[in-house]
């Protein structure tokens, strides 16, 4: 073992790299924009029972694209840090081509709405 064959510090890692990470991924903002359609949103609300899926997939928080073990546990999920982070970032609507386009100088710009969000209604 020469001098310097251990490195200190943290080799670069970054929360870029965390987000990259695969093993906990979840949907992408725009992809759960597309959930909230109202029918999308009762398809993942009512699923069939899953026992694969943690709480055989019977509670399930929209905005976040997670499931939950049991009522308690979602309700207290509600109540988080992330999921109101979720809410927040959800109220912008997701960048499209369309204001790509606009912002490029096709058509007419109009900034994207903010809109209210809410949590969804438990049963
Ligand atoms: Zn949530």
């Amino acid at each position: 073992m020469t001098r310097y064959s251990r490195k200190k510090g943290n080799h670069g890692y970054t929360a870029k790299r965390k987000q990259l990470k695969v093993k906990r991924r979840t949907k992408d903002l725009d992809e759960i924009d597309n959930d909230l359609e109202p029918q999308n949103a009762e398809n993942l609300l009512n699923q069939p029972i899953d026992l694969d899926v943690a709480g055989s997939a019977q509670h399930y928080c929209l905005h976040c694209a997670r499931y939950f073990i049991d009522d308690n546990a979602l309700q207290a999920h509600f109540r988080t840090k992330v999921h109101k982070r979720r809410l927040k970032a959800l109220e912008a609507e997701p960048y499209s081509v369309k204001e790509a386009e606009a912002a490029g100088g096709i058509g007419t710009y109009v900034a994207p709405k903010k809109r209210k969000m809410e949590t969804q209604k438990s049963k």
